[in-house]
């Protein structure tokens, strides 16, 4: 079993002190979450899981050890290694105290629908092997229990990587109709209903913004008093001000992973404003984040003679 490469691996690492930390994922205390975890003796390593279940992006960890001497290897879902990239483009840990294992990924299942569809499940009940998830051992039908995020995935393989645990993966062919293409089918008054509808439940308590692998300033704009961008309480239309700024903030960064929305106490499929303004990005600028170390971001670069025509 997989998981079990992962823990020997990880023991291996720390016993030869080939590294000081391991950011992985452990079984969580509430059913069918994992959380994660942070092995520094090589006994800690035999609490490492690998399962359909592993959803934080353990990417967004990197940032407290930005000043610290020590080496770290994190466990990396292709989407948490897109993250990574992009971290390390943006200077924010540097490469040579970093090992990356990275492991393919069929994608993430939504606990509420697992637990709709399969009641009693638990999260080591499930795997993925040769391309099939399966339950308790038997093949499952994927289709109503996957995370959206997932559902659209397109890069199922980390981009970077010391070591890659496991076989690398096809395109699962999953039925693509994810909430990015339900929300391209509404009229634009449609789309306005959803969002103001959407920020109606916003208790704005930011987890979303905490979950992110690459919202990393120590000042957000929306802690800032000086000026006020946005009034503390959380009014639909300053919940709106704050998601839509935010993902102006990830324009050409966003990996798409999902992280914010799975953290998110109220299910708002709030991934959904970055992922679109990811898709414009595609469109307009064809590139994608995470996926190459040379391609530069879009809105991270300038010409000093670039003509500006837009602004006329
Ligand atoms: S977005 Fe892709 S890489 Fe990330 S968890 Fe989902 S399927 Fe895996
Ligand atoms: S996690 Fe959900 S409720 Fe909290 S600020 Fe984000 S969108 Fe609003
Ligand atoms: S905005 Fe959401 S989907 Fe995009 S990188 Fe951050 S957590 Fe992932």
């Amino acid at each position: 079993m997989l998981e079990e490469v992962i823990r020997s691996k990880a023991r291996k690492l720390l016993e030869e002190k080939r590294v000081d930390l391991i950011i992985g994922w452990s079984e969580g205390t509430v059913s069918l979450k994992t959380a994660p975890k942070l092995c520094r003796k090589p006994e800690d390593a035999d609490q490492l899981v690998w399962n359909p279940l592993c959803s934080v992006n353990l990417a967004r960890y990197l940032k407290y050890y930005k000043k610290s001497p020590e080496k770290i290897a994190v466990l990396a879902k292709a989407c948490d290694a897109r993250a990574i990239l992009v971290l390390l483009k943006e200077e924010q840990i540097s490469r040579d105290r970093l090992v990356i294992l990275g492991l393919p990924c069929l994608g993430l299942l939504n606990p509420d629908r697992v637990a709709e569809a399969l009641p009693g499940a638990r999260s080591r009940d499930l795997e993925w092997k040769v391309g099939k998830l399966l339950y308790r051992g038997q093949p499952c039908d994927t289709s109503l229990l996957m995370e959206e995020t997932c559902r659209r995935c397109r890069h199922h393989n980390p981009p970077l990587a010391d070591e890659v645990i496991g076989e690398p993966v096809g395109e699962p062919g999953y039925l693509h109709d994810d909430y990015l293409e339900r929300y391209n089918r509404m009229d634009p008054g449609e789309r306005e209903a959803f969002f103001n509808e959407e920020m109606t439940r916003c208790i704005r308590c930011y987890a979303c913004r905490n979950a992110c692998p690459l919202c990393y300033c120590q000042e957000c704009f929306v802690e800032s008093t000086r000026p006020l961008w946005v009034t503390p309480a959380p009014t639909p239309f300053d919940n709106l001000l704050f998601q839509v700024a935010r993902s102006m903030h990830m324009v050409g960064r966003c990996v798409e992973c999902g992280a914010c929305e799975r953290a998110c106490p109220v299910k708002i499929p709030i991934a959904l404003f970055p992922i679109k303004v990811e898709e414009i990005v595609q469109v307009e600028y064809s590139f994608e984040a995470g996926l190459s170390e040379e391609s530069a971001a879009p809105l991270l670069t300038y010409r000093e003679n670039d003509p500006e025509d837009f602004i006329k």
